[in-house]
């Protein structure tokens, strides 16, 4: 049973989450933090719906796998099912918007990568994808700017702003849809910022998305 996703106003969203599409590597900052180089086209990966885990409230990580890392992004809903979709379309398809956790097996992500193994088992294991209320978005404000802040134990860590990205909203969603048919329910995570970092058990977060007062999260061992 898949919890299901809410809007900031407190309403039930009508769909039922479906999978998250992720995008690596879409602020250059980060990129180069982790010493990636940036793909000619956008490096997508999905988490399934066992990886959803409502905000605020606890997040449970595995203490066993080596390091958990945050990397917080914003969040797309998608309301409308979108297919080899062009920007317009992918701009009105965009129902909310809302700050997640990009949850990472950071260890396991770098042994799978020098294997050159996919990553699924460092990236989309259950709870990896903590998701706030959403933000209705109404014609155009996904085209406008978006910022958002990840503070952990009173200091701030992140601090991301849409027109930093190297692959901008419309575009990745558009880009998305070329690979991946997107439904109702599904979410676009479009890429951190610097700064990422390890949560440890008994970590206190606030979560800022724009100007809106922060959600609260408390680090927990699975
Ligand atoms: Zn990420």
């Amino acid at each position: 049973m898949v919890a299901p996703f809410y809007w900031h106003h407190g309403d039930e969203v009508c769909w039922r989450p479906g999978k998250a599409v992720c995008v690596g590597r879409n602020y250059a900052a980060h990129a180069a933090e982790l010493g990636n180089t940036v793909p000619e086209t956008p490096l997508l990966f999905i988490k399934p719906d066992t990886a959803f885990s409502p905000l605020p409230g606890t997040i449970a990580i595995p203490t066993d796998a080596g390091s958990v890392h945050f990397e917080g992004e914003l969040a797309l809903l998608i309301g409308r099912p979108l297919t080899q979709a062009n920007r317009d379309d992918a701009v009105e398809a965009v129902a909310g918007i809302a700050l997640a956790l990009d949850l990472t097996l950071r260890d396991l992500q770098s042994d799978l990568k020098r294997l050159q193994y996919p990553w699924e088992k460092a990236k989309a294991f259950d709870g990896s994808c903590p998701v706030s209320p959403f933000l209705p978005l109404g014609p155009g404000d996904l085209l406008t700017p978006w910022g958002f802040q990840i503070t952990i134990n009173g200091e701030t860590r992140q601090r991301g702003d849409s027109r930093q990205m190297i692959w901008p909203m419309a575009e990745l969603v558009a880009e998305i849809s070329h690979h991946f048919t997107l439904r109702p329910g599904d979410l676009i995570l479009t890429g951190t910022p610097e700064g990422v970092g390890p949560l440890y058990p008994g970590d206190q977060l606030l979560l800022q998305l724009g100007h809106l007062p922060a959600w609260e999260a408390d680090v927990i061992a699975r």
